[in-house]
């Protein structure tokens, strides 16, 4: 299992029907660091249609035994994956860092979080599923239930490659569903030690396949399958508007989760400290990879010059450089395309008549020559037609936005296609309330950055961002399950 280039790198598996598995064309892909493009972390398998219909066929074939056991006992598995993953937590979070570059804080933060979702949703398995509803026969017993859809196929991307997978599989398998997944090919060495823990805490055969490879084989493969009853996908809007037209067509449900270009509104009566820190902690975090980032920073121009300087002294101290490094404090973008696309956008910035206030670039340094490193970014005059205000970049790229009244804002904040998640920083209640009535968005934030998010809370979004659903939270259990309505008479 090991491939030989000086060092000694591993080859990670698929898992089918409960064994570790090459894919059948024998061909493996690397998984670079973007700190250092020279270092393989791992390979992966590169597989084909055949492995995607044999993962299907054992989860289909697993799922009539796994849907007859108790929620409660379903759960139990995921109480046991969780106490693996817990023992394994910094091994997998240095394999996050290594892979997809985020800091080894941040990667632990993550991995915790996929620990604490699996431990929600074991406990799920115990709450109630249905309600009775009084029948106009009054000798008769009438009410609901809830079903597993049947197989589920995952489809995951590479920002956060445990906390995803685990926010769909831990409600699908505990709602009685079998899962195939396959995450984005980047980050899929840190995907298949996050499936080893479930393999370890003995998962029944065949419940759990996992299977890597290109989106468009495994991916296109998950969305055409005949055998794959549900999709839930998160990652771009291009993939997912193909995820939704495929399911249509042979009448699959999904469910998406895609972009954002989620604004922050800083009012005159700001707490500025509270503002900049939320701003700088929810725009450049994770090298501003998170479909909840901060990208507008919309300011009140009673406070513009104010919040612009306090801003730009803190961004100035931002430590970039390798994830685990413990001085650094932003890591690189996760891939070269990543990279260049950052980089594009900066310079559509700057052609469309922005001024830059920081950043731009390339991050240099000692250390960070073979690494995607790239500057913070701050850009000023922008207006809401500019590319930068409305494509979303996916990276340490902040645009700020001056305006006189919280109206402007708010049609400025709305004047995109996304509505993932929104922040507005402010002591006045009645901003509060404009901002939480007439903000599009699925998430709305008072004095708190854009990108905090809790496991126990529905999340998705409104517009472009989202086919509707939502996940994690008890929300989860709309997707992954079907009503069924019981009528009983003696
Ligand atoms: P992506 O390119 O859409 O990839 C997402 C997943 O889809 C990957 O597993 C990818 O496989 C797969 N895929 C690619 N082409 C496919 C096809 N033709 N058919 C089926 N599957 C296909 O997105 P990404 O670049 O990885 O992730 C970044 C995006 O995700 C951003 O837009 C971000 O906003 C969004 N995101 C949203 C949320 C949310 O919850 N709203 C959370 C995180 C990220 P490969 O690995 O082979 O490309
Ligand atoms: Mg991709």
């Amino acid at each position: 299992m090991t491939l030989s280039t000086g060092t000694q790198v591993k080859t990670y598996l698929n898992y089918i029907n409960g064994k570790w598995v090459s894919a059948s064309s024998n061909e493996i892909a690397p998984s670079v660091n973007p700190a250092n493009k020279n270092e393989v972390v791992g390979y992966v398998q590169r597989s084909s249609k055949e492995d995607l219909d044999l993962a299907v066929e054992a989860a289909k074939k697993a799922q009539i035994q796994w849907r007859k056991l108790s929620g409660a006992a379903r759960g139990e598995y995921l109480y046991k994956v969780a106490n693996v993953l817990e023992q394994r937590l910094d091994d997998i979070a240095k394999t996050m860092t290594e892979e997809m570059g985020k800091t080894f804080p941040e990667a632990k933060g993550e991995t915790a979080r996929g620990i604490a979702i699996l431990r929600y949703y074991a406990g799920e398995g115990m709450r109630k599923v249905g309600d009775v509803i009084p029948s106009t026969d009054s000798e008769a017993l009438m009410f609901t239930t809830r079903v597993p859809l049947g197989v589920v196929g995952l489809i995951t991307p590479w920002n956060f490659p445990v906390a995803i997978p685990i926010w769909k599989m831990a409600p699908a398998l505990v709602y009685g569903n079998t899962v195939v997944i396959k995450p984005a090919l980047e980050t899929s060495v840190t995907a298949a030690k996050m499936v080893e823990c479930f393999a370890e805490a003995g998962l029944p055969t065949g419940v759990l396949n996992f299977v890597t490879g290109s989106g468009s084989v495994i991916g296109q493969g998950i969305i055409d399958h005949p055998d794959i009853s549900g999709i839930s996908f998160t990652g771009s809007d291009q993939v997912g508007k193909q995820v939704a037209q495929g399911a249509v067509a042979r009448g699959a449900k999904y469910q998406l989760e895609m972009g954002g270009k989620n604004p922050v509104f800083v009012a005159d009566d700001a707490d500025l400290e509270q503002a900049v820190d939320a701003t700088i902690s929810g725009g450049l975090r994770s090298t501003g990879q998170k479909c909840t980032a901060t990208s507008r920073v919309i300011v009140q121009s009673g406070v513009y010059d104010e919040f612009k300087s306090k801003l730009l002294a803190k961004v100035r101290e931002i430590k970039v450089g390798h994830g685990l490094h413990a001085e650094s404090w932003m890591g690189p973008c996760a891939s070269e395309n990543q990279l260049e696309t950052v980089l594009s956008y900066i310079e559509k910035g700057m052609a469309e008549g922005a001024t830059l206030l920081h950043g731009g670039k390339r991050a240099e340094g000692e250390g960070l020559e073979n690494g995607y490193f790239v500057e913070p970014t701050v850009f000023e005059d922008v207006y809401s037609n500019m590319i930068i205000a409305q494509e979303e970049i996916f990276g340490p790229v902040l645009a700020l936005i001056k305006v006189d009244t919280i109206e402007q804002a708010l049609e400025i904040a709305n004047d995109v296609q996304y509505g993932l998640s929104a922040s507005i920083f402010t002591q006045n209640i009645g901003n509060m309330l404009s901002f939480i009535n007439e903000m599009d968005a699925g998430l709305v934030r008072i004095n708190a950055e854009s990108a905090g998010v809790e496991l126990q809370a529905p999340f998705g979004g409104l517009k472009q961002s989202s086919s509707g659903s939502r996940e994690q939270g008890q929300a989860a259990i709309e997707f992954f399950t079907a009503i069924k309505t019981v009528f009983v008479k003696a």
